[in-house]
């Protein structure tokens, strides 16, 4: 492509015209055709011919996919002699050789001029060879060519390159980014339809992001959720590094996959079709594509970076559990709710019994692997509208949106059970195991509190109640004050 845009540039038309002018001139034919090899088809497609002074085109198509002697002699790239009625032929393939590939044309890099005697005429070889030999030196500056499509598409390519790749290097903070990043795609290449799936490493699937289609609208396609695992799926293999130069084959040149790594990581899958309009996407096209993919790639990781430092910022990384931070807005939010339609809400609050002991005994480590098991408990027995935290150390506090005492308190039996039911084993002992107990205090909305720091107040007094009357226990607020007033 450099040498194509330093130099002087000729249509294609001008260059053969004088490529077979010159060759007519020397080797003393009646005529010279010229064809041009087709990638698909057996074809050779007629282009130009000099003849009796005059360059003009011709339609004049050769089949070479039959079983003959023809067909053996263009698949050979030799140069062959051949006869038609009077007319004696001679065909002298001549490779286009350079730095650019006319395969985005449909062409193979192969052109054929045939040397031409009429009426019976026999054609002069040591003329005709002279002839080849200029015709050869002629070819080499073929590059000179500027075919108007090649043109447009060079600079297409241009811009691209330096418009996309400030796209991919600006945007690349947000889930929005790729959808920028689609669009600047399909706006630079003109792709029917582009389909961009990004690796959940956690959750091991490939999962739609964007798609675009063909007037150009960016729509998410989130729904899409492959596992990521050899064999699953082909967009998985893909994605993995599997099977990748045989995927597009069922599509010709129609699809084309675009697979994006990361330090060898895989991060994401980008799928252009023209299956629509059925124009085959070239070999430059996939190339450049290709040089894209690292930048593409990288805008994924920042994307996902972003999106786990907003996650680690709202959940404990051990129990996996809101933080206070996120609890207290959620809390702000349900609390007024409640009061607006005047629901209950109930604050569950838990303490682990002797946490420190469990410390002291068997190391941190233990302590961590019994924290995150309760995490995962009380993460998976609650309903949707619950909202857990951990509050602090082993504290954790559970928010139950339109639930009255009772429903926490049954709640709270079940947890206490299932807390209970976690066995730790201990390192270096064939079967010990620690087992963890928990004191729960109750407070409800609006029977113990009309406001949200009271509200936890209350429920942290019932804690209180039971750590102080031998752990291990649940107790509602309520229950409490129903006590205390009747013993004063
Ligand atoms: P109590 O029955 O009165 O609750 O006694 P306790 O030993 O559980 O006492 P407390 O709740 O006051 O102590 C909590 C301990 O939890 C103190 C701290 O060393 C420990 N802790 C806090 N965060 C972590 C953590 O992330 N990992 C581990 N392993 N321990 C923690
Ligand atoms: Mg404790």
């Amino acid at each position: 492509m450099k040498k194509y845009a330093e130099k002087k540039r000729h249509s294609e038309e001008e260059f053969f015209r004088t490529v077979a002018a010159n060759a007519w001139k020397i080797s003393g034919c009646d005529g010279i055709s010229i064809f041009h090899c087709l990638n698909s088809g057996g074809i050779l497609k007629g282009m130009y011919k000099f003849s009796g002074g005059f360059f003009y085109e011709i339609s004049e198509n050769l089949f070479f996919e039959q079983d003959d002697e023809f067909s053996k002699s263009v698949f050979s790239m030799k140069p062959f002699k051949a006869r038609e009625g009077l007319a004696s032929y001679y065909y002298y393939p001549v490779e286009i050789k350079g730095d650019f590939d006319l395969s985005s044309f449909g062409r193979e890099n192969m052109i054929f001029f045939r040397f031409e005697k009429f009426g019976g005429e026999k054609l002069n070889f040591s003329k005709i060879a002279q002839a080849a030999g200029a015709l050869e030196g002629a070819m080499e500056n073929f590059y000179i060519v500027d075919f108007e499509i090649l043109k447009t598409y060079y600079y297409r390519n241009i811009n691209s390159s330096a418009k996309l790749g400030e796209i991919f290097a600006s945007s690349i903070k947000t889930e929005d980014s790729y959808k920028t990043i689609i669009a600047g795609l399909q706006k630079h290449f003109g792709f029917d339809r582009i389909r961009f799936y990004v690796v959940k490493e956690q959750e091991k699937k490939l999962v739609g992001a964007y798609s675009v289609d063909i007037s150009g609208k960016v729509k998410p396609i989130d729904y899409d959720k492959i596992a990521l695992e050899p064999g699953a799926h082909k967009f998985a293999d893909i994605t993995l590094g599997k099977n990748e130069n045989d995927s597009s084959a069922a599509f010709g040149d129609k699809v084309f996959y675009l697979p994006l790594r990361i330090e060898n990581r895989p991060a994401g899958l980008l799928i252009f079709d023209n299956l629509l309009s059925q124009i085959p996407i070239s070999q430059d096209e996939k190339e450049m594509l290709k040089s894209f993919a690292a930048q593409i790639a990288m805008a994924v990781d920042n994307i996902n970076l972003f999106n786990k430092i907003e996650e680690l910022s709202l959940y404990d990384e051990l129990t996996k559990l809101p933080l206070r931070r996120y609890f207290n807005s959620r809390f702000q939010e349900e609390f007024y709710r409640a009061e607006r339609f005047s629901q209950q809400l109930s604050i569950l609050w838990i303490d682990i019994d002797y946490f420190k002991e469990i410390n002291d005994t068997y190391g941190h480590q233990i302590g961590d692997m019994a924290l995150r098991e309760a995490g995962r408990i009380i993460n998976s027995s609650l309903r949707k509208i619950d909202f857990p935290c951990r509050y602090g150390g082993d504290e954790i506090i559970i928010m139950l949106p339109q639930a009255g005492h009772t429903e926490a308190y049954n709640l709270a039996k079940r947890l206490s059970a299932e807390i209970k039911n976690i066995k730790i084993p201990v390192p270096f002992s064939s079967n010990k195991e620690i087992s963890l107990s928990a004191s729960m205090g109750i407070a409800s909305y609006p029977q113990d509190a009309s406001k949200q720091e009271e509200l936890l107040g209350k429920a942290d007094e019932a804690l209180y109640w039971v750590k102080s009357h031998g752990r291990d226990g649940i107790k509602a607020y309520c229950e409490i004050a129903k006590n205390d007033n009747a013993q004063s």
